[in-house]
């Protein structure tokens, strides 16, 4: 099947990418280096635009190690059928090859400039929080040191869930960040501000929550600044990071991309996906994190404070984790300069 070759293709890419990020990490540890070389940004923006095109072709998609249902299988085939109606599939395979293919045989070896390593640590800290429609301007996650997490929660406000997310997370003190657009917060302002009132961090998600790559510039702005702003009015607080709606126009200097940096925003991705959102047992999305979490280490982790199955999921995981790894806000990690690796 076309679609699961594609899949295939862009798995083994992302290994590839991802052992050439260890190797530059290894060597910058090694010699004392900074990491804020180009070749370290080069990897690091590819490594988001694979997370891109990995979402977009595996967001209804089981993972490898799943069992298919049925119902999970009537969404690969509307979706094989998406791929193959607007021709997608073969759009994939060239920007695989043009992202990834062609400067991966480019590569030099890095030459990095000598400087004591936790100086390092700090720059890359510091570069990563700049708005940017490159890299710098797109958390991933995927410098995330093993056994540090950051939480975030998407689609709220909630009525109910979002207050049964924050009881858990209380009772743990866990830090998570609230990732809301506009229209259920106009709903539900009073479950926003008091997220906001127990100190949780908040990103905008947009107003309506569509497809940004699908609507007009005009739209896209309005989506961007005009939803942040009336976000920012309700919470009274403000706000410094965005997340695209289904990841949609994420990647490095898309259109979407460049308009979130100039509304002095920094986007915000994952690289632990709970699809929450598809499974209503609780046992089963902490097992899905859980094969992800192994599989990066350390990073953000997609959760939706809209489902019922989520408030249970969060109570389970922190059973688990949280005395055994760290978490932190955005701001620990990005602003506040906590030390990630001490
Ligand atoms: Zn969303």
């Amino acid at each position: 099947m076309e679609l699961q070759r594609a899949l295939k293709a862009i798995l083994e890419l992302n290994d590839r990418v991802r052992i050439e990020l260890e190797n530059a990490d290894i060597a910058a540890e090694r010699s004392g280096t900074s990491l804020v070389d180009p070749h370290y940004w080069e990897l690091e923006a590819m490594k988001g635009d694979i997370s891109v095109l990995l979402n977009k072709v595996r967001w209804m998609t089981p993972y490898e190690n799943d069992q298919p249902t049925i119902e999970e299988n009537v969404k690969i085939e509307q979706l094989r059928k998406f791929l193959e109606a607007n021709a997608l599939i073969p759009h994939i395979e060239t920007s695989i090859r043009t992202l990834v293919e062609e400067p991966l045989q480019n590569l030099e070896p890095p030459s990095l400039p000598k400087g004591p390593s936790f100086e390092a640590k700090s720059v890359t800290r510091k570069a990563i929080r700049e708005p940017s429609s490159g890299a710098i301007g797109n958390i991933t996650g995927s410098s995330i040191p093993d056994g540090n997490w950051m939480l975030t929660y998407d689609d709220g406000p909630h009525p109910t869930n979002t207050e049964k997310v924050r009881g858990i997370l209380g009772s743990y003190s866990a830090p998570a960040t609230f990732f809301c657009y506009v229209e259920p917060a106009e709903k539900y302002p009073s479950v926003l501000k008091k997220t906001v009132a127990e100190g949780y961090e908040i990103g905008s998600h947009s107003w309506t929550h569509p497809f940004l790559t699908r609507v007009s510039d005009t739209r896209l702005k309005w989506e961007v600044f005009e939803a942040t702003d009336e976000l920012e009015a309700i919470a009274n607080v403000s706000i410094r990071l965005f997340r695209c709606p289904y990841g949609d126009g994420a990647s490095n200097r898309t259109r979407e991309r460049v308009v979130i940096s100039r509304r002095r925003l920094i986007h915000a991705f994952w690289n632990v996906d709970s699809k929450d959102w598809a499974d209503s047992d609780e046992n089963s999305v902490l097992k899905r994190v859980e094969r992800q979490m192994s599989r990066v280490g350390g990073g953000i982790i997609l959760f939706h404070d809209i489902h019922d199955v989520t408030p249970k999921v969060t109570k389970l995981f922190l059973e688990k984790y949280s005395a055994n790894q760290s978490f932190g806000s955005f701001d620990d990690y990005y602003t506040l300069g906590t030390p990630i690796i001490s």
